[in-house]
């Protein structure tokens, strides 16, 4: 057996070899939604696209199941385009090459769109089945997940009937997703003077450094070092005694990772250099001792530097030093019905001075809309008490909060035992899926997010394993078989 078009459930394997064959990444969808219309015309499915390109296909109840409560199954069109240095491969035009390997399957040297491909092939599978007993259907295709979630932002409420989604785009057989995080941005804007250098001194640049940083989501309760933390907590405790003035600052690079590296040029007296060194000796042992576990190459550097033109005037320094080290950072609350996942958390990112400005920005999450506000209220405070000249947030999108009462859910939770045995995870992330918007649009909807297990989606390495989308297939089938009545 070479080709997938062969492997079991062919409904799926099929589908799927069909969208391989057409061009989808992200932003270039167009091949991939005109497909899509052909397709649902060829098999006399109604099918119509919405504004921002998502495409809605419904199918009546099969006879007898009428009086169910409508299902919405949902993927997304687009797909991460990646490839091996070594790859000529052109992802606007060019099929993916998809080969078997083992339990896997895989492709040649570029990502393999199973996400969300296999999700999708699912929905075409169930349109156009006629012997799966389902109740009425609606399937949602939305437009560039992997950049954006355009489609979901852009989906308007009304476009559907259905009361339950189902989500086919989560990446671990067994795992039902009940939960994700929403997000907004803070950007902190402080005006500083530039002051003339005190004769005297001696120039440093110090830092932190060394540490793992992380996704500001997954990863922001391991107990992982923040180096703008660190940085700033070594400041507000040397500065006074060692005379120092910060001239530059420069920490973080992405808001949505964990910062692991933050330096500062400073200066101090010339008389205090030596002092300087035992303070960031001191430092990093009490920094080692407590993190250590966690950041074992956490280290603290200073090594001269040029003398710089000017130095930050001492009140925007001190009113920095203080509102750094003030401001929230981290896990702040756990999910109450799942104590391990975070609930609401905020990354401080960036930290970054640059033509007479300093630049704060911090990436915010929470499962609960009201939380996210709070803690957006808590960071506006510590900055307007440091008299911080411009505080904003935007970029706002929706998390979706854990229903342990959800009938579907429970239903799930049923239909896994009686097919295998045994209880599926119900697990919620800390970052942002397109259920978040979805749900703000259409409040009413019981959601769920599932699939099968693939492996590193987003790169040339990504996999789908053949055993769970067998089983993602058999499940999906008997949770249709299964839905509540109205
Ligand atoms: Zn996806």
């Amino acid at each position: 057996m070479n080709s997938i078009k062969d492997l079991q459930p062919k409904e799926i394997w099929q589908n799927f070899y069909k969208l391989t064959q057409v061009p989808r990444p992200s932003n270039h969808e167009e091949k991939a939604r005109k497909f899509m219309l052909e397709w649902a015309e060829e098999n006399h499915i109604e099918a119509k696209i919405d504004e921002t390109g998502n495409i809605i296909m419904t199918k009546p109840a099969t006879p007898g199941m009428e009086n169910r409560k409508g299902v919405i199954l949902q993927g997304h069109l687009d797909m991460v385009p990646q490839k091996n240095e070594d790859t000529v491969h052109d992802f606007e035009n060019d099929p993916i090459e998809t080969y078997i390997d083992g339990e896997w399957v895989k492709a040649k040297g570029t990502t393999l769109g199973a996400d969300n491909g296999i999700g999708v092939a699912a929905c075409m599978a169930i349109l156009t089945s006629t012997d799966i007993p389902h109740g009425p259907l609606e399937v949602l295709i939305t437009s560039t997940e992997e950049t954006g979630m355009d489609g979901a932002n852009g989906l308007k409420a009304g476009m559907l009937k259905g009361e339950i989604l189902l989500n086919l785009d989560s990446e671990t057989e067994g795992e039902l997703y009940v939960g994700c995080a929403g997000g907004i941005d803070s950007t902190i804007q402080f005006k500083y003077k530039e002051e003339n250098v005190p004769a005297d001194s001696k120039a440093y640049r110090i830092g932190v450094k060394g540490l793992k940083g992380g996704h500001s989501g997954m990863d922001i309760n391991l107990g992982r070092g923040n180096s703008n933390k660190l940085l700033f907590r070594f400041l507000k405790t040397y500065t006074k005694d060692l005379g120092l003035r910060m001239a530059s600052i420069s920490g973080g690079t992405l808001r949505n990772a964990i910062p692991r590296e933050s330096f500062a040029v400073v200066i101090l007296p010339a008389a205090n250099t030596a002092r300087l060194e035992a303070a960031l000796k001191e430092a990093e042992a009490i920094y080692k001792a407590e993190l250590g576990a966690k950041e074992p190459n956490l280290q603290l550097i200073a090594e001269n530097t040029g003398m710089p033109a000017f130095v930050i005037d001492t009140c925007t320094q001190f009113r920095l030093i203080n509102s750094i080290l003030a401001c929230p950072n981290g896990a702040v609350r756990m999910i109450d019905s799942m104590p391990d996942t975070v609930e609401t958390s905020n990354n401080l990112a960036i930290v970054q001075s640059e033509n007479g400005k300093i630049f704060i920005k911090t990436l915010l999450r929470s499962s609960v809309e009201t939380a996210k506000e709070a803690l957006a209220q808590s960071i506006q405070a510590v900055f307007e008490l440091a008299d911080a000249d411009e505080i904003s947030f935007d970029g706002a999108y929706p998390g979706w909060k854990p229903n342990p009462d959800s009938a579907i859910l429970h239903e799930m939770q049923h239909v896994y035992e009686k097919l295998y045995g045994k209880k599926p995870a119900i697990m919620a992330i800390h970052a942002g899926l397109e259920c978040g918007l979805l749900g703000s649009k259409y409040p009413n909807w019981d959601m769920i997010s599932f699939g099968p297990t693939l492996c590193s989606p987003h790169s040339p390495d990504e996999r789908a394993n053949i055993p769970s989308v067998a089983k993602f297939w058999e499940y999906l089938k008997a949770t249709l078989k299964d839905i509540p009545r109205k």
